[in-house]
């Protein structure tokens, strides 16, 4: 109970990271593209996948 969790978006910690200008070289080590379900469920995610615009970038159009 000492952080709480933010809600928004699910990101990687690498982009989440990455927000900061900073460390936006950060988003290109994200790996996270794809949900992670949890082992012995039924469709209970483990890992959501990293919802980060830098991952949608190419489709489109
Ligand atoms: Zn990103
Ligand atoms: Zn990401």
């Amino acid at each position: 109970m000492t952080i709480a969790e933010p809600e928004y978006v699910t990101l990687s910690a690498e982009c989440a990271l990455a927000k900061q200008s900073a460390y936006r070289d950060m988003h290109q080590r994200c790996d996270q593209r794809e949900d992670i379900p949890l082992p012995h469920s039924n469709g209970i995610l483990l890992q959501e996948r990293c919802k980060c615009r830098c991952h949608r970038q190419r489709r489109t159009r």
